[in-house]
């Protein structure tokens, strides 16, 4: 029965997808389909997963319903299934009243082979009726990570479609994911209650590219880093990622010093610097970015030859995501990991900036309830800056962890934050532009470059005092924000110039008031999820210290039963050439020289 179907399906492969043949993990899983077992599919980014459902839905008797987030992108599909022949619809906030029922009706008389529909639409009880009196086969989710809290994108509508499943009389399922850690997949299978669920995990290896880890100090990361770019000219492209974006300007000089092409990318820059930067490195001007993590997403740059991480990531799929933008026009490329004691400490901060501890968010919204108390108005919001508040608590935390614990409040609609407020710089001049010249020396040149031309465009507001913002002076002035910056700092060290720098504030408003031991949080909840951040970390640390395949290490962190060692990564050369030497195939490095 089903190689009959099988059969069926590899034509429809061909008439109306015009592939040949499967990818990796789409044929099992098109297998569990048809024999009605409920699956979980985990396969990376591009790795054909619509393609399951889309096929199985052209053999299948009754109709696929497909639970996708991605509002954006339904009409895309629908319109490219309906190129190829597959009718389908979809139904999201965007579709009118009317509309809607249109497509309800065409539902109905069995026009559809496919329905993408939001998780939100199943709070519609309606909307649950009208598909009770169908014959739905298969209930596919895709980007099924969202159901999980422990995933990145956690939607609490998610958590409802174990119900609906149910309503719908149990129909067969089919979740899909990229997200590929065991923990969120357990999760998966658990929330939706599918326990007997099949698994089909594949194709996460990477086989062109070669892992390394190598112990270095800072200095010697930079040493290495900056002889490697020096004497290898046929180098390529490549992305170096650093911890701060202090790091990444303090990189970016010494390999600028060292006549390497580079630029730096981190959230600090404004848009149009970042487009630069982008620019620069995509069209390789640039030859390598020194960056952030906030570089990456959607840079389709195919022929970056390496990934270097100078810290080490907080996670291992951080880690991959971004070795994983080397190579990915399937030439050999290499990423390397640099790594010391040291580096754990900044992930721990990190850490601790994510996760405040229960008695820090206590004391941070009895001190909010103070202050509102103290206001002449109560109802007025509280304008105050997360340093402040810092300072105001017994523990000494990182300010990241200040915004958490707000934001941790704010879910619960304790407090709301209204917004960032900013305010301009101040500047006067104290004493005259022929002193402050002569204070600068003429060995200062860029900061005499700097207060020339404020003397020559900003000479009368400046003697007034004057309220401007950095940003926008900079680009008159076409001078780097940077250097006017420490520019007008050091005049008013010198206190040649009156300076206050902007005030960047957040507003707060108390919305509800209760006993601060009486919050209503779910304290474990944030504990292990905490616990779970140090974990990950345990793990990426491990992975340094690895002495067998680092790729293996990787897929099977992923639960990717890839069983094969690369056989090129550092690991794997090492023990080649042990073996080589002696003829025996031992497991561990230390019985290296
Ligand atoms: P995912 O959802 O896993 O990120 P997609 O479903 O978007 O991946 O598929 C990625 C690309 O692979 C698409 O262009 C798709 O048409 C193509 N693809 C899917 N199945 C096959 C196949 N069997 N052979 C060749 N290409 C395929």
């Amino acid at each position: 029965m089903i190689s009959q179907q099988k059969q069926q399906l590899i034509e429809l492969l061909k008439i109306h997808f015009s592939y040949e043949s499967f990818l990796p993990g789409q044929e099992p899983a098109i297998d569990n389909i048809l024999a009605k077992r409920n699956t979980v599919v985990v396969l990376p980014t591009g790795g054909g997963k619509s393609l399951i459902f889309q096929l199985t839905a052209l053999v299948l008797e009754g109709l696929t319903l497909v639970v996708s987030p991605l509002i954006s992108l339904m009409k895309d599909q629908v319109d490219s299934l309906e190129k190829i022949g597959i009718p389908s619809t979809f139904i999201n906030s965007s579709v009118s009243p009317s509309e809607l029922a249109q497509r309800l009706q065409k539902i109905q008389n069995g026009v559809y082979k496919i329905i993408y529909v939001t998780p939100e639409r199943f709070y519609n009880q309606n909307f649950i009726q009208e598909l009770k009196r169908l014959q739905i086969s298969l209930f596919a989710i895709d980007e099924a990570h969202c159901i999980s809290q422990w995933g990145h994108d956690f939607r609490p509508s998610y958590l409802r479609l174990k119900t609906v499943i149910k309503l719908l009389g149990s129909p067969t399922v089919v979740a899909l994911t990229a997200t590929a850690t065991p923990e969120v997949r357990d999760d998966i299978i658990k929330q939706l209650q599918i326990e007997q669920a099949d698994l089909v995990v594949t194709g996460f290896a990477r086989p062109n590219l070669q892992f390394a880890a190598s112990l270095a100090t800072n200095g010697q990361k930079t040493e290495n880093i900056v002889n490697l770019l020096t004497t290898n000219p046929d180098l390529g492209s490549g992305i170096i990622y650093v911890g701060t974006r202090a790091k990444a300007n303090e990189l970016l000089e010494v390999l600028m010093d060292n006549n390497v092409k580079a630029v730096a990318y981190h959230a600090g820059l404004d848009i149009n610097s970042r487009n630069w930067v982008q620019e620069q490195f995509m069209t390789g001007q640039a030859q390598v970015v020194v960056a952030t993590n906030a570089f990456g997403l959607g840079i389709n740059k195919k022929d970056i030859r390496f990934v270097i991480h100078y810290d080490l990531p907080g996670t291992i799929e951080a880690y991959y995501q971004e070795a994983g933008r080397a190579g990915r026009d399937g030439q050999s490329s290499f990423c390397l990991l640099f790594y010391n004691q040291q580096d754990r400490y900044l992930r721990e901060f990190f850490i601790k900036g994510d996760n405040p501890r229960p008695e820090t968010i206590i004391e941070i919204y009895q001190f909010l309830l103070d202050l509102n108390e103290e206001q002449a108005k109560p109802q007025d919001s509280i304008l105050i800056t997360y340093a402040e508040i810092a300072k105001n608590i017994s523990d000494s935390v990182p300010e990241m962890a200040i915004g958490t614990a707000l934001k941790i409040l704010e879910r619960e609609s304790y407090l709301a934050r209204l917004k960032e407020k900013s305010s301009s710089s101040y500047l006067k001049l104290e004493k005259d532009w022929s002193e402050v010249i002569a204070s600068l020396g003429s060995r200062a040149k860029k900061q005499l470059e700097v207060v020339n031309k404020l003397q020559e465009k900003y000479s009368a507001e400046l003697q007034a005092g004057w309220e401007f913002n950095l940003d926008e002076v900079a680009i008159v002035l076409q001078v780097k924000k940077a250097s006017l910056l420490r520019t007008i700092k050091k005049l008013a060290e010198n206190n040649l110039v009156d300076y206050h720098p902007p005030f960047r504030g957040t507003e707060i408003k108390i919305l509800k008031i209760v006993e601060p031991t009486d919050l209503n949080l779910d304290f474990s909840a944030l504990q292990a999820k905490s616990d779970r951040a140090y974990e990950k970390l345990n793990e990426m640390e491990n992975y340094v210290h690895q002495v067998s395949c680092r790729q293996k290490y990787i897929l099977k962190y992923f639960g990717d039963p890839g069983t094969d060692p690369c056989g090129h990564c550092d690991n794997c050369l090492k023990l080649q050439k042990f073996k080589n030497k002696n003829g025996q195939d031992y497991e561990h490095r230390e019985y290296l020289n």
